[in-house]
C-alpha cells in the first residue's frame, strides 16, 4: 500500500472522475461500472476503477477523431518533441512507476524498471525517427515527370493491451503512432489499468504543459466488450492488439471484416535448441531467465527445451539443481527471482496443463507446487516446473502462460532440432546455442526457424525495442516497435507530378482525339 500512496502522491491522482481521458483517476466507488484492482504479490485491494460504458467508448472517440484533425498538422519533429518530453518524464517516475509495474502484475522489481527502461527507449527511437519518416522518389518513364511516395498520418490507432507488458507494448505503439500523426485510443487489460492511469497521469502534464488537447491520446478503461467496439469500429483505421491468440483470432475477423487494417501480436511457444556445440554456462542463464523470469508470463518466455542428446543428461542435471533453489517470493523483495502468477485462473491453468501432460505420458521432474503459508496467502505463487515431455504432446503444441519449461530430446543434426522448433503452431520467438557456425547458420537460414525473432547464444526473451518485434503463425504476423515497424502507422501515398507541356500515357498508350 506503500507503493499505492507514493504514486497517488507523485502523480496527483485522486479518487474520483470519469473513466477515460487524462483526468483518469483510480476512484469509482458508487459507479455501478466499477471494479476492484487486487495485487497478485499479497492480495490487497489496490484501488477501484471505473469500467467504461459503449456510450463512454462513443465520446472518447469523438475526442480522439477532434485531436487528430490538429495533431496531424503539427510537424512531425515538433510531434518528436512532445514524446521526447514523455521520455524525460519517464525517467523522472521511472523508479516508482517500475514499482506499481511489479506491484499490479508481479514482475519482480528489476522487469518492472526494466519495462519502464523500454517506454523510455522507446520515446528516444521515436524522436529520431520523426526527423526520418520518409518514402522513396523514383524515375518516371515520361519526360517532365517526377514520382515520389510519402506517408501520411492514418487516424485513430485502437492499442488493445495484454497484462504480462502492462505499459511498454502500449508504449511502442503510442509512440511510434505519435510521431506519425496519430491519435491513439489505449484499451489496456482489465487486470492491470492502474499502471495505464499512472502513464496517462505523466502524459497529462506533458500535453498540458504544451496547450495540447488530451485526445492525442486516449485512455478507455474496460474488458473484452471495449476491445470488440474498437475492432468493429471503422473510425479507427488500424487496431494494434497484444494478448493471446483466440482474442487476436477475434479481433482480425473483426478488423477484416470491415477491411481494416490488424497488427497482431499473440501467444508464443518458443524454443531454445541447445545442441552439442553449446557453451552450457551461458545457455543455462539464458534459459532459466527464459523461462521463469516473469514467471514464465512473457509472451517470448522459453517454453521448449530441445536438447541434443549428447548433452541431455548434464543439462537435465544442471536445472534439477537450480531450480529448487530458486528464489520465490515478493517481487518488490531484491533477492527475488520468480514473483506469483496474476491470479488463481492462471495458477489453475498451471495445474491442469502439468496435470495434462503427465496423463500424456510427461515426467514433471521438479516444481508445479502452489505455495502455502506465510507470505504466500494469495494462492498465486507457485515452484517452476520441469517435464520431459514430446513436442507432440497436445500440451507442449499450447502456450501455458506459467513457467513450465518442457524438455525435449533430439538426436541426429541441427536440422532435426529446427524441425521440432517449428513444428507449432506458434512462431514467436526461438534461440540456438551452439558454436558451430554451420549449425548457426542453418537455423537463421531460409529453411531455419520460421519464427519473428530467431537469436543465437543469446535466449528467447528480452528483445531491444530497436528491431521489429513480433512472429510469424499464430502470433498474427504483427510487427511493432523498432526497424520500419513504423509504416504500419500511416497511409502510403504514391505522387506523380507533371510538369511539362504534354500528357503523355503510361506504358506509351495512345489515346488522341
Ligand atoms: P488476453 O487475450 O486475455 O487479453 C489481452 C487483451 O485483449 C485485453 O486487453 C483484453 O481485454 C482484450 N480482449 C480479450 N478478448 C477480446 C475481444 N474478443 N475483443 C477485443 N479485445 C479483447 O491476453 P492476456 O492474458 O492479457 O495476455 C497473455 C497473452 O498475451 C499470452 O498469450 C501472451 O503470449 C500474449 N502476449 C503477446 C505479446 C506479443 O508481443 N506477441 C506480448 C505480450 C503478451
Amino acid at each position: 500500500q506503500a507503493v499505492v500512496a507514493e504514486i497517488k502522491t507523485r502523480l496527483g491522482i485522486k479518487d474520483s472522475n470519469p473513466a477515460y481521458s487524462t483526468g483518469l483517476t483510480w476512484g469509482g466507488a458508487g459507479n455501478k461500472h466499477f471494479k476492484t484492482i487486487y495485487s497478485p504479490v499479497d492480495g490487497q485491494a489496490i484501488a477501484s476503477v471505473n469500467l467504461a460504458t459503449p456510450e463512454d467508448y462513443e465520446q472518447v472517440v469523438k475526442t480522439a477523431q477532434l485531436a487528430f484533425e490538429q495533431w496531424r498538422q503539427v510537424p512531425a519533429p515538433k510531434r518528436g518533441d512532445i514524446v521526447r518530453q514523455y521520455g524525460n518524464k519517464l525517467r523522472l517516475y521511472k523508479d516508482v512507476l517500475g514499482k506499481l509495474v511489479s506491484y499490479e502484475m508481479g514482475k519482480i522489481y528489476q522487469e518492472g524498471l526494466g519495462e519502464v527502461q523500454e517506454m523510455i527507449d522507446i520515446c528516444d527511437f521515436a524522436v529520431g525517427l520523426s526527423r526520418q519518416l520518409h518514402g522513396f522518389t523514383m524515375h518516371s518513364e515520361r519526360p517532365g515527370h517526377r514520382m515520389y511516395e510519402q506517408y501520411h498520418a492514418l487516424g485513430i490507432v485502437g492499442v488493445i493491451s495484454a497484462f504480462n507488458f502492462p505499459v511498454a507494448v502500449w508504449s511502442w505503439n503510442a509512440m511510434l503512432a505519435a510521431v506519425c500523426g496519430d491519435v491513439c485510443i489505449w484499451k489496456p487489460s482489465e487486470k492491470t489499468p492502474l499502471t495505464a492511469i499512472a502513464c496517462q497521469h505523466i502524459l497529462k502534464e506533458v500535453l498540458l504543459a504544451n496547450d495540447l488537447p488530451e485526445g492525442i491520446f486516449n485512455l478507455i478503461i474496460g474488458d473484452a466488450e471495449i476491445g470488440a467496439l474498437m475492432a468493429a469500429d471503422a473510425r479507427v483505421p488500424l487496431v494494434s492488439a497484444t494478448g493471446s491468440t483466440r482474442m487476436g483470432k477475434k479481433v482480425g475477423a473483426a478488423v477484416g471484416a470491415r477491411l481494416g487494417r490488424a497488427l497482431l501480436e499473440l501467444g508464443g511457444n518458443n524454443a531454445i535448441i541447445l545442441t552439442e556445440h553449446a557453451h552450457l554456462d551461458m545457455a543455462l542463464r539464458a534459459v532459466v531467465f527464459g523461462a521463469v523470469g516473469t514467471c514464465g508470463q512473457r509472451c517470448t518466455s522459453t517454453r521448449r527445451l530441445i536438447i541434443h542428446e549428447a548433452i541431455y543428461n548434464e543439462v537435465k542435471e544442471r536445472l534439477l539443481k537450480i531450480y529448487p533453489n530458486l528464489p520465490i517470493g515478493n517481487p518488490l523483495s531484491d533477492t527475488v527471482l520468480v514473483g506469483p502468477l496474476i491470479d488463481q485462473d492462471a495458477v489453475s491453468s498451471f495445474q491442469k496443463a502439468l496435470e495434462k501432460v503427465q496423463q500424456e505420458g510427461g515426467t514433471l521432474l521438479t516444481g508445479g507446487e502452489v505455495l502455502v503459508g506465510e507470505s504466500y496467502e494469495t494462492g498465486t505463487y507457485v515452484t517452476p516446473a520441469l517435464v520431459e515431455a514430446e513436442n507432440t504432446y497436445h500440451t507442449v503444441q499450447e502456450e501455458t502462460f506459467a513457467p513450465i519449461l518442457y524438455l525435449i530430446k533430439y538426436t541426429g543434426d541441427v536440422e532435426k532440432a529446427i524441425a521440432l522448433q517449428n513444428g507449432v503452431r506458434q512462431g514467436l520467438s526461438s534461440a540456438i546455442f551452439s558454436n558451430h557456425l554451420g549449425q548457426t547458420e542453418t537455423f537463421l537460414s531460409a529453411w531455419g526457424s520460421d519464427c519473428g525473432i530467431a537469436n543465437v547464444n543469446i535466449g528467447t526473451s528480452g528483445a531491444e525495442i530497436g528491431g521489429a518485434f513480433g512472429g510469424e503463425k499464430e502470433t498474427g504476423g504483427g510487427r511493432e516497435s523498432g526497424s520500419d515497424a513504423w509504416k504500419v502507422y500511416m497511409r502510403r501515398q504514391t505522387n506523380t507530378i507533371n510538369f511539362s507541356r504534354e500528357l503523355p500515357l503510361a506504358q506509351g498508350i495512345k489515346f488522341d482525339f
